[in-house]
């Protein structure tokens, strides 16, 4: 079964960037179903017929209303977005994100048909107090054994942006260990400092279901090397 290939663009990138990317990123179509770009918010309407599916980068939890600043799921599939990140590390730390308000950006992107991209992982200090185990249950616990459909990306802290990656073993524990907590299929990706050189051996060695990838995806043909092994 071919794997999940996640772009995630952060805050980077201008439209001209962007269009650059495109035209320099050369997949075959027969796998750009499986390559996903989480751009910002603002350029995802002008791609939408790129041939990509398109991701958001966070949504609201709140379906509409008096909540300036905020983007709501049905914006998002308005602009073309069929999938959409959700508990990144870093809006759960900048915009003080709890798993309760997580769990109900799921709903609502549920209810507009999106499907989620939840990410867990764990910091240093986490890692280091052999806590990993009982950081990534209690991110997950907003989900009940019976959800179905869901896709988890786990992204160790520590290992994004870092040129740190944990070892084979490490990964396909923890991935083993989410799989084993739900009683229903899920996907379950693995994120933080992929690059070309690392993402077949992590595709091959461990039991992920596909990659999320953030400072190598800003490099089209970078990116595309990885996407090709999907
Ligand atoms: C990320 O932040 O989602 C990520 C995977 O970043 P990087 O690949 O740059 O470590």
């Amino acid at each position: 079964m071919p794997k999940l290939i996640v772009a995630n663009f952060k805050m980077h990138g201008t439209q001209a960037f962007i269009e650059d990317w495109f035209t320099n990123f050369p997949l075959e179509k027969a796998l750009s179903k499986h390559v996903v770009v989480a751009l910002p918010a603002t350029y995802l309407a002008s791609f939408r017929d790129y041939g990509l599916c398109l991701s958001g980068q966070n949504v609201s939890s709140m379906e509409k209303g008096a909540f300036t600043s905020q983007i709501s799921a049905e914006m998002l599939k308005d602009c073309g977005a069929s999938y959409c990140i959700i508990g990144h590390s870093e809006a759960r730390e900048q915009l003080n994100e709890s798993n309760e308000s997580i769990h109900d950006k799921y709903l609502q992107l549920k209810d507009a048909n999106i499907q989620s991209i939840f990410c867990v992982g764990e910091s240093l200090e986490v890692k280091e107090s052999k806590m990993t185990e009982s950081h990534l249950e209690d991110q997950l616990s907003a989900f009940d054994n019976d959800s179905e459909g869901l896709i988890i990306a786990y992204e160790p802290i520590w290992a994004i942006g870092t040129g740190l990656v944990p070892t084979i073993s490490e990964i396909t524990e923890v991935v083993t260990n989410i799989k084993e907590r739900f009683n229903n299929p899920v996907k379950v990706l693995y994120g933080g400092s992929v690059n070309a050189s690392n993402a077949q051996n992590l595709l091959e060695k461990t039991n992920i279901d596909g990659l999320l990838v953030g400072g190598a995806s800003l490099n089209p043909q970078e990116f595309a090397k990885i996407a090709q092994l999907c």
